[in-house]
């Protein structure tokens, strides 16, 4: 019986019958399928037949997984790759072509931005960073051209959310694509497709999987057609997902709507916390009252996710005392998984940038990301208190 309630479709979906009743899907270490006969291979090979022939083409544990989250997306069909950057490459490689134009968040995951600014402009595709929050930034940079636009909501690291409804309309009139990185929420939390987006796709190897222990992508369309087309760029690019992966991901899916609610339930306590503490100066996360797009928010999620992001009002330093001295926080990149994690990206993953380029990409000295686990909160906040008390600052500060 097929449910329409998500923790349900968590469990069963993509289950398909396989040989002896397993209850979940076999791992089909497999890198190639006998055929029973020349005439059996030429039909597979013409489509005439279902059937699997090589695994970068298909194999029936990745299919699990891939009809798993097309189900939970409320998607068509979806095609897993071999991490979130696999995936946003087949997608933009499937949809350009020389002389194109792109319109992307200002506010996205890094290397996002290095592949349409290092690889694809190579190959005269231009794209504009512009604050996508802003419908009227967006009109303003529309082009002939625009062939698609590119949101992360929530963004990575500042959690800005974009109104995916209103931008759908945009795209509507000028015959673009919209392409949602749906990795901060999940589709437990945010369905992107509902709200007119006409490709969703994630970096699996967070929240989707949940369990810090795979690295892995995929993308969710809501037709035959785009699928078919992706499908044929993803088998002569090559970056797909293995089935031990998919396996691994499948499992983690089974519990994404229970851990979506312990890391909303946790990361908003941990966030009104920060709020309160005199050593923050601004908090951003979905759930707080204080987030500049908290009405766009409500109106797309089911919850309010676990991410957050905050300033020290320390600046640079006390972002260093701050990593220096947490015991319970794992100090990592990476968000998503069952355990909490922190970073702060001036120190860190940014540090060899230098303070200017970090202005300018909008990462200040005091930024710090989290990534709330499923641990019991308290032990949260305990840990930053005490490492909070380790940051010199002047008295008037404080008060
Ligand atoms: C991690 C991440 C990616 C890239 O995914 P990989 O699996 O590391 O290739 C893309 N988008 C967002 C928002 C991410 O957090």
């Amino acid at each position: 019986m097929k449910s329409k309630h998500l923790d349900s479709i968590c469990v069963h979906s993509g289950i398909d019958n396989y040989e002896f009743g397993p209850v979940v899907p076999p791992i089909y270490q497999t890198s190639t399928f006998k055929f029973e006969s020349t005439e059996h291979g030429a039909s597979l090979f013409k489509g005439e037949q279902k059937g699997h022939i090589y695994t970068r083409m298909s194999n029936p544990t990745i299919e699990a997984m891939e009809n798993a989250v097309a189900a939970l997306e409320g998607g068509h069909k979806a095609l897993g790759c071999a991490s979130g950057m696999a995936a946003i490459h087949t997608v933009f490689t499937s949809l350009l072509k020389a002389g194109d134009h792109v319109i992307c968040s200002k506010a996205v995951y890094g290397p996002t931005v290095t592949l349409l600014r290092t690889v694809f402009s190579k190959f005269d595709i231009r794209t504009d960073f512009i604050d996508t929050t802003d419908l009227s930034e967006i009109e303003k940079h529309i082009t002939d051209t625009t062939r698609v636009i590119y949101i992360e909501s929530p963004a990575n690291p500042t959690l800005d959310i974009s109104d995916l409804e209103a931008i759908s309309v945009i795209k509507d009139r000028i015959g673009a694509k919209l392409v949602v990185d749906n990795t901060f929420m999940s589709p437990a939390l945010q369905q992107p497709l509902n709200f007119g987006v006409d490709i969703v796709l994630h970096s699996m190897t967070k929240f989707l999987n949940g369990h810090a222990d795979v690295v892995a992508g995929i993308i969710v369309v809501k037709d035959e057609k785009t699928y078919q087309d992706m499908r044929k760029v993803l088998n002569q690019t090559g970056g797909v997902i293995d089935p031990f992966n998919s396996f691994l991901v499948h499992r983690g899916i089974k519990t994404l709507a229970l851990r979506m609610e312990k890391h909303s339930q946790n990361a908003k306590i941990l966030a009104e916390y920060l709020e309160s503490s005199p050593y923050v100066k601004w908090v951003r996360y979905p759930g707080l009252k204080s987030h500049p797009q908290y009405e766009t928010g409500k109106k797309q999620h089911r919850n309010d996710g676990g991410m957050i992001a905050f300033e020290l009002r320390g600046g640079f330093k006390a972002g260093e005392t701050v990593m220096n001295n947490v015991h319970f926080f794992q100090l990592a990149v990476s968000l998503g998984g069952v355990e909490s994690l922190i970073q702060h990206p001036a120190s860190m993953t940014h540090f060899s940038m230098g303070p200017e380029a970090r202005m300018e990409a909008g990462i200040s000295e005091g930024l710090v990301r989290v990534s709330v686990g499923i641990e019991n909160v308290e032990d949260m906040i305990e840990d930053i208190e005490q490492a909070f008390a380790k940051i010199e600052m002047p008295q008037k500060i404080i008060a």
